[in-house]
């Protein structure tokens, strides 16, 4: 088996057929990042041991007749999604060192269907950033292209699944990082609908606007992590009683009789021509498969970076509050007084991307300011929405590009955050709408860098998107 091109749905024919156990999967993906990792940085921790005694549980649970999708197979996760037991820092110095003590219920359910938990994903610290360079750790590598970056913030997941060292990874998506990391790196990345998966257990970022979605190599595979992820939770009230769908069925539906939806707002100037070439292709192939095409109007979108960012840090630096040096992580050493050890413990532990967030979100909720901001942007966001419910009566799913460029170089980008927070152009709004999105690969520039498509669809319509982006994947081919 190879790990680079195996998909989890080819593993589990292997698993079923005998052709190799759980433990030698395992243990070919824990060959493949000591074989791989030094020069990507895809991974935080490696839970070797671990993993190898879930692979021989998952084993022995075969032998006595147990039979899933996911049983035995290793999965990667993002380092701020709790596996019991495994590290969780977020990729910041104020967690370094903590160990998780609980499942998130995103892993227990994971866990309750067989699969072995490998390591822990590089991220951009808390989530915030598209680059994944804003981890205190260490700087992911696209596998495309070393000097450049995998994108973010679940860029060591994108970069384990493209790069050969995983067959699936979580990732979480607040403004874009399950799909602007997927485009980059050249996999697949579904942003689930808004409630659609719980986050208990996730560190919490924007609560608004924060999902959780699985990074695979071809859509059929998301389709198959998603049915395990999807569904209510009782521990997360934004997880609505909504019947979860048959996804694998989804995918058989075709593009004959899709309509999709071309937003205009979205096909500027301004976007990479090489980017937009494959966009453009992808649509064409779809509408000589049998789609229909017709072009929507999203009036609201030049709002939604400034929204976003208005809302994202507002929430972030409310949930951020937590981290305080007194309850868990980083502490300073030698505080002179109560407000001494808060204020030092935070500024040790967190790095500037998230500092500038909570001073950001602090300013835009502060007495004075919070109707001329937050409550303004809040109305704003119901407009977006509203664009989004319109668009959706005359069209099944939407598609456009994921990020104006594909992947820039490393340090390119990281001195001008308005620079990089403008790249969210595309994907922020689904989020803001509650929509769910997925990222599959259109295409490669002259230069041999992925494109991702994004195929968007309405709340709790992962089937339209799942079946669109089979549509497309079978047309265009994953790499
Ligand atoms: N790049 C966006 C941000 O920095 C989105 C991040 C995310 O989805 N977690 O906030």
């Amino acid at each position: 088996m190879d790990i680079a091109t195996l998909t989890v749905k080819e593993a589990a024919r292997g698993l079923r057929a005998k052709d190799y156990s759980s433990v030698e999967l395992t243990q070919a993906v824990l060959a493949a990042i000591r074989e791989r990792d030094g020069a990507l940085n895809a991974y935080l921790s490696v839970d070797a041991e671990g993993a190898l005694r879930q692979a021989a549980d998952a084993d022995a649970a075969r032998a006595s007749g147990r039979e899933g999708d996911l049983l035995g197979v290793p999965i990667a996760v993002k380092d701020l999604i709790n596996v019991d037991g495994q590290p969780c820092t977020c990729a910041s110095k104020i967690l370094r060192g903590y160990t998780a003590c609980y499942d998130a219920t995103v892993s227990a359910r994971l866990r309750q269907a067989g699969a072995v938990f490998a390591g822990r994903t590089n991220m951009d610290e808390f989530a915030m950033g598209s680059s994944t360079e804003a981890s205190a750790f260490r700087t992911t590598r696209n596998p495309h292209d070393g000097t450049r970056v995998p994108g973010g913030s679940s860029g060591g997941s994108a970069a384990a699944v493209a790069g050969g060292e995983a067959l699936a990874a979580l990732g979480t998506d607040t403004g874009g990082s399950i799909r602007q990391p997927a485009s980059f790196c050249g996999c697949v990345g579904l942003k689930p609908s808004y409630g659609r998966v719980s986050r208990y257990g996730v560190t919490a970022y924007a609560s608004s606007l924060d999902q959780v979605g699985p990074m695979t190599k071809t859509v059929e595979d998301a389709a198959t992590v998603l049915s395990c992820l999807a569904g209510r939770d009782p521990r997360d009230g934004t997880t609505p009683d909504v019947p979860v769908p048959d996804y694998g069925a989804a995918l058989r539906g075709g593009l004959k009789g899709l309509r999709i939806g071309l937003p205009k707002e979205y096909y500027i100037a301004g976007t990479d021509p090489a980017v937009m070439a494959c966009v453009r292709g992808a649509v064409e192939a779809c509408a000589a498969a049998g789609a229909e095409v017709v072009e929507v109007s999203l009036p609201h979108t030049e709002y939604a970076i400034a929204v976003y960012y208005i809302v994202a840090t507002a929430e972030a630096s409310a949930n951020l509050a937590r981290f305080d040096g007194v309850r868990y992580g980083h502490r300073t050493a030698n505080p002179e007084s109560v407000f001494g050890l808060y204020a030092k413990s935070r500024a040790e532990g967190f790095g500037t991307e998230v500092k500038r967030r909570i001073i950001l979100g602090t300013y835009v909720l502060s007495s004075g300011y919070y109707d001329a901001y937050y409550g303004r942007a809040q109305k704003v966001r119901t407009l977006i929405r509203r664009d989004y419910e319109a668009a959706f009566r005359s069209c099944d799913v939407l598609m456009t590009p994921v990020a104006p460029t594909a992947a820039y170089r490393i340090g390119e980008a990281c001195d001008d955050p308005l620079k990089m927070y403008l790249g969210d152009i595309f994907t922020v709004p689904a989020n803001l709408a509650g929509l769910c999105g997925l990222s599959v690969p259109c295409g490669k520039t002259p230069e041999g860098l992925p494109v991702g498509l994004q195929v968007l669809g309405p709340a709790f319509g992962e089937c339209a998107v799942l079946r669109a982006g089979q549509g497309v994947e079978e047309l265009v081919g994953a790499e």
